[in-house]
Order: C-alpha cells, then sequence, then structure tokens
C-alpha cells in the first residue's frame, strides 16, 4: 500500500490556499486545512468549495496551537500559506504583521522540529516579490532572480524578508527540507477583494450592470509581474517533489501598470476610456510604493519543469468574467 499523503495548509481561507487544497485533492492527498478564530465567517463557504478538506484549528502566532496541529495532521508536507498579505494593511499594522507573517513562519519550523518531523516533513515557505522592493531594479528586461538583492518596501516585505531567511535558516541549520516559493503577484477569480486587481474587476463587472458609477484607487503608474493563482500553486507542489530543497522564484516574466490592468478590464465591458469611472483617491497611496517588479522564472523553469499557462490577457478575463457572473447572481434584476 502507498503510503497516504497528507498535506497541512495554512492560510487554508486564503486564495491560494483555495487553489492549493483543490489541486492537491486532485493527486490523491488527505488535506488538512489550519483554520483560526471561535467561528471564521470562511468556514462556510470553505467548505462548500472544498468538502473534503479536514478543518483544525490553530493560529500561527500561538506556537503551542501549532505543535498540537501538526502532531495530530501528521503531515507529509505543509503548505505555509498564512500571513497578513496585504501589503497597504501592514503599513496601519506592523507589530502585528511582525508576528503573523514574519514570526508564524518560525512557529511553523519550530512546531515541526519540536515535534521530532525534520526528517519527514516537507514545508513551503511563501515568500513574495515584495522583498525585493523595486529600489535595486537594475537588470532591464531580466527581472529578479533567486539571488538578487533584497530591499523590502513595506512592513510586509521586511517581515516576509525575516519568514524568508529563518526558513533557509532551518534548512541549513537543521537539514530539514523547506523550500521557498519567491512568488510575484498572482491573482485569480478568488483573489481578497482588497487588493487591486480584484478592486477592479469587481467594479467593472458592477459598472457594466448599473450597479455601481465609479471605482476610487491610489498610485496607477506602479507594474507588477501578474500570473494566476491556478498555476503558481502547482509550481508550489512541484518544488516539495524535487529532490533538493531550494529557493525558486515563481513569475510570469512580463510586467503591467495597473492602468494596463484597467485598460484590459474595461475593455472586456467594451470601455476604451476608463477614465471617466476611475477617481484618484490620495488615501490609499502607500508611505513607500514600489515602482516595479518583475521576475525571472528560469530556475522554475529548467529545474521544476513549471510554466504558467494563463497570461496577462487570460488573466484580466478570467478575473472580470468571474465577477461578472457573481453579480449577476447577487442582482438578478440588473442583469443585462
Ligand atoms: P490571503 O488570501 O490574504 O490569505 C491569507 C490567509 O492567512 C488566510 O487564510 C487567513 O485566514 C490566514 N491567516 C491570517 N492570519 C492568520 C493567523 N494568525 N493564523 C492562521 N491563519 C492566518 O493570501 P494569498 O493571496 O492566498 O497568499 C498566500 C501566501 O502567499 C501569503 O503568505 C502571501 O503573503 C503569500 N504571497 C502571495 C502573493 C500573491 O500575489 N497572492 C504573492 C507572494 C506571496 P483568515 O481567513 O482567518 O483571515
Amino acid at each position: 500500500m502507498p503510503e497516504t499523503r497528507v498535506a497541512l495548509i495554512t492560510g487554508i481561507t486564503g486564495q491560494d490556499g483555495g487553489h492549493l487544497a483543490g489541486l492537491l485533492h486532485g493527486k490523491g492527498y488527505e488535506v488538512v486545512g489550519l483554520i483560526r478564530g471561535q467561528n471564521n465567517p470562511r468556514r462556510p463557504a470553505l467548505l462548500e468549495a472544498h468538502p473534503f478538506v479536514r478543518l483544525v484549528e490553530g493560529d500561527v502566532t500561538d506556537p503551542v496551537s501549532l505543535a498540537r496541529v501538526v502532531d495530530h495532521a501528521d503531515p507529509t508536507e505543509i503548505y505555509h500559506m498564512a500571513a497578513l498579505s496585504h501589503v497597504g494593511y501592514s503599513f496601519a499594522n506592523p507589530t502585528l504583521t511582525m508576528s503573523v507573517t514574519g514570526q508564524g513562519t518560525l512557529n511553523v519550523l519550530e512546531a515541526v522540529r519540536l515535534t521530532g518531523r525534520t526528517d519527514k516533513t516537507r514545508i513551503y515557505q511563501a515568500s513574495s516579490s515584495e522583498m525585493f522592493g523595486g529600489l535595486d531594479y537594475n537588470r532591464p528586461g531580466l527581472g529578479y532572480d533567486e539571488d538578487s538583492r533584497f530591499h523590502p518596501r513595506s512592513p510586509y516585505g521586511v517581515a516576509k524578508l525575516y519568514a524568508h531567511w529563518i526558513a533557509r535558516n532551518y534548512r541549513e541549520s537543521y537539514g530539514m527540507f523547506v523550500s521557498c516559493g519567491i512568488a510575484f503577484n498572482h491573482e485569480g477569480e478568488n483573489r481578497g477583494e482588497e487588493f487591486v486587481t480584484r478592486k477592479i474587476s469587481k467594479a467593472v463587472a458592477r459598472i457594466h450592470l448599473g450597479l455601481q458609477d465609479r471605482v476610487r484607487l491610489g498610485a496607477l503608474w506602479p507594474k507588477r509581474d501578474w500570473g494566476y493563482a491556478g498555476d503558481y500553486v502547482e509550481g508550489m507542489w512541484r518544488m516539495l517533489q524535487h529532490s533538493e530543497p531550494g529557493d525558486f522564484v515563481l513569475a510570469s516574466g512580463v510586467t503591467h501598470s495597473i492602468e494596463d490592468f484597467l485598460t484590459a478590464a474595461f475593455a472586456r465591458i467594451g470601455v476604451e476610456d476608463w477614465r471617466p469611472y476611475v477617481e484618484h483617491d490620495e488615501a490609499l497611496l502607500r508611505p513607500a510604493e514600489v515602482d516595479i517588479l518583475l521576475g525571472n522564472p528560469a530556475k522554475a523553469h529548467s529545474v521544476l519543469g513549471w510554466e504558467r499557462r494563463v497570461d496577462f490577457e487570460g488573466l484580466v478575463d478570467l478575473m472580470v468574467a468571474a465577477d461578472l457572473d457573481r453579480e449577476r447572481r447577487a442582482h438578478p434584476e440588473a442583469a443585462r
């Protein structure tokens, strides 16, 4: 009998957690999800979408809860996705961000070590392109790779850099199988509504249906390397199947501005000039902005055989289509 593979996903209620749950279930894993809070409001939707997930309660800021969960679930793989993941939110809540996004990773690593699983459990650490910060961008056309210099520009980026280095440290110090995916922005139909891409796709759908007049946005010039979350979780899984742990950039290798995203999204509803529908909101500007992020996924391509399937246009398409569908179902009277 082949050994049952058990995957523990922290951040199961988040965007990537949902994509991972589906992917791993399809591959025959028993999927266990860490869920926080006494009565997490996202639990019903999660169980409706993924009824096969076994939920266990815990919080990445509570090392005791993590040790209990790891001991109980006995995972062969941990996908550590839990974080406070919004850059803007991290400026307003820097201490909490450090605790959840930074120290939460240490707590996961320690839970594995203290329960005697260093040789048994492989760990994926969700590192981020925000660790690069855009300032040292001096490789036009090539993009950041695994050896590029870090210069995070937000409390989120700094917390992720701590998490990235402590994960590498446990790999080197204790010989643990810990791989860090340095993921560039990935979006999709289940992206949180606080993120700019989803804010745009939802607003475009609602404007088309006459449910909303305008959308308020901050900076429009920043450029990001955007991909589809469904593709990126495949890369995460591949990292844990590889013979050696390591760091891998997951990116599309193409960068687009928020203006480009607006243009593409409004084009889906037949609007060429989006300017009358967009209001500038100073309050949404960040104390420090990251002007451009571009990743170089050459290592993931050659070592893991990973390729993204959905391009920028395809991503915008599927996000606007999903929001149109959701809004039409919520407002049948507005259907066009
Ligand atoms: P997300 O949608 O914001 O999900 C974050 C998850 O973390 C949620 O399930 C949330 O649960 C959970 N969480 C927050 N605080 C927690 C705590 N104290 N204990 C346990 N769980 C907690 O993020 P995502 O887009 O799926 O991203 C997944 C990971 O990849 C994150 O670490 C993110 O920083 C990283 N990343 C994402 C991107 C991207 O573009 N998406 C790029 C690079 C790196 P609740 O439902 O309880 O809030």
